[in-house]
């Protein structure tokens, strides 16, 4: 077999406004904005990545932002929830972050070993927060208000709406991914290893009605190659069972694709080259990078793209006094 699949490596959404995109991300759940790029399919439309402080693999969220953009229905065939880990301890201070921004913020209660908060990113984009034990350390991103202890620190998982759970399955255990846990209609099926992103739930429901794509819809998901030769395996194996495209340069990883029975659009993309491919780590993510093949048209793209401005907050620092307590 192929070296494991860890967990997922990226999640692409749609948004509507860039600028709206960008702040939420970054100026509400403390991302760093680790690339500023296009979409390489259609170059009038930016591609923003959101991550760590280094964009690491199960830590990248990214968006196509569509300004005027319609929103999307949810429904079978499509991620219904995208989860990020926090530590256990960090619960009660995101319910008040995210509430002080005026979100209607749902706690789901206990789901398996965890606390859930649920609430929407502009766009209805259903995000959840989950508080657990297993929780790592941070690689908190350099220009965030949130404390690094509180850091989001990448994917927990994400949750597949389905009417049917065995196809899906069937390909999932494929990948190496196995079913863990159940409670009503959510099975959990989960990476071998503790990476981040590395449990997919299905929630199940025969009279799901599939959904329409458009804001705040999750355009596919991406899981983790460990290099080229690891995703060459894999392509073998997924294409025994599934149409799987040839390899494409995304310029930060090589990418395949392939839809789940389900409906779902799933990737398998490399942990190599990486966000500091094309510009250093101190400025990651704050001016439009484009592949070398768009260069000649840079002009005319930048012309059609609307202006963002990127807004760097700096963590809150613990106040000294005299005595040396802190305040
Ligand atoms: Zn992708």
């Amino acid at each position: 077999m192929p070296s494991p699949i860890a967990g997922l490596h990226h999640v692409t959404a749609i948004a509507s406004d860039p600028q709206t995109n960008l702040d939420f991300y970054t100026e509400v759940l403390g991302l760093r904005s680790v690339k500023r790029t296009v979409n390489f399919d259609d170059p009038g439309t930016y591609h923003f990545y959101f991550g760590d402080d280094v964009g690491s693999p199960g830590t990248i969220l990214t968006f196509f932002p569509w300004p005027g953009a319609a929103r999307g229905h949810a429904g079978a065939g499509e991620v219904a929830r995208t989860a990020f880990s926090v530590p256990a301890a960090s619960l009660e201070y995101w319910h008040q972050r995210l509430t002080d921004q005026g979100l209607l913020v749902e706690r789901t209660g206990k789901r398996f070993d965890e606390q859930v908060l649920a609430f929407p990113d502009p766009d209805g984009m259903q995000i959840e927060i989950v508080a657990h034990a297993d929780a790592g350390p941070a690689n908190a991103p350099r220009f965030a208000s949130v404390p690094p202890e509180h850091a989001i620190r990448g994917f927990f998982g994400v949750t597949l709406l389905e009417q049917n759970a065995a196809q899906t399955a069937s390909i999932l255990n494929i990948m190496g991914f196995q079913k863990i846990g159940e409670e009503g209609n959510r099975l959990r099926f989960s990476a071998p290893g503790r990476a981040l992103g590395n449990h997919i739930d299905l929630l199940i429901d025969p009279n799901a009605k599939f959904g329409r794509s458009g804001a705040g819809s999750v355009h596919h998901i991406a899981f983790r190659a460990k290099d080229d030769a690891a995703q060459k395996e894999w392509r073998q194996e997924i294409a025994k069972h599934l149409d799987v495209t040839p390899v494409l340069d995304r310029t930060y990883f090589h990418s395949i694709y392939f839809r789940e029975p389900g409906g779902v659009l799933f990737e398998l993309a490399t942990d190599p080259p990486g966000f500091t491919f094309d510009e250093p780590i101190e400025s990651l993510g704050e001016e439009l990078r484009i592949p070398q093949w768009l260069e000649p048209k840079r002009s005319f793209i930048e012309k059609r793209l609307p202006p963002v401005s990127l807004h760097k907050s700096l963590p809150p620092i613990e106040l000294q006094t005299e005595a040396g307590a802190t305040v």
